[in-house]
């Protein structure tokens, strides 16, 4: 399938393709539930920049150090086209995680243009690009593509 571009939680890098992408996040058992905490998007091991034992993936023995977390995680691809979306709609539906994380991952894997757009929409906006009548980073395709615009006009 197709390859998008994401950023990397951990080291800012592209993720250029499907394949080099890895979901993963910490959880523990509390009481009768699972929390879990930390969702993240981050280069797949092999294809991360950074060097050492864990590369941009969670440094598994610390997080356990702090509060007892073991890793749950999976490739990119897992969470990707319709399937990925019903799992993540699944992942949202147990109130493992914050909904707002498993929404913010929704949008940045399934909405078009949205991951790179999300980090600029309040510049966009208070520059005067658009008008926005929408809840805060619930952005319409247009107005989307008229942020993309406003970066790439901003970075020439
Ligand atoms: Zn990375």
């Amino acid at each position: 399938m197709k390859t998008a571009t994401w950023i990397c939680d951990t080291c800012g890098g592209e993720i250029s393709d499907v394949s080099q992408g890895w979901v993963e996040w910490l959880t523990r058992v509390d009481g009768d539930e699972r929390a879990g905490r930390g969702l993240r998007l981050v280069h797949h091991w092999p294809a991360s920049p950074k060097q050492g034992k864990y590369r941009c993936q969670y440094n598994t023995e610390d997080e356990h150090k702090k509060d007892g977390s073991t890793l749950l995680d999976s490739p990119l691809e897992h969470f990707w086209g319709a399937d990925g979306l019903m799992r993540l709609l699944g992942l949202l539906s147990e109130d493992e995680l914050p909904k707002a994380d498993v929404i913010e991952m929704i949008k940045r894997l399934h909405i078009g243009g949205y991951e790179l757009a999300r980090r600029h929409f309040e510049g966009a906006i208070a520059d005067g690009a658009f008008d926005t009548n929408t809840k805060p980073g619930f952005h319409t395709q247009a107005q989307i593509k008229t942020t993309l615009d406003w970066l790439r006009k901003n970075n020439a």
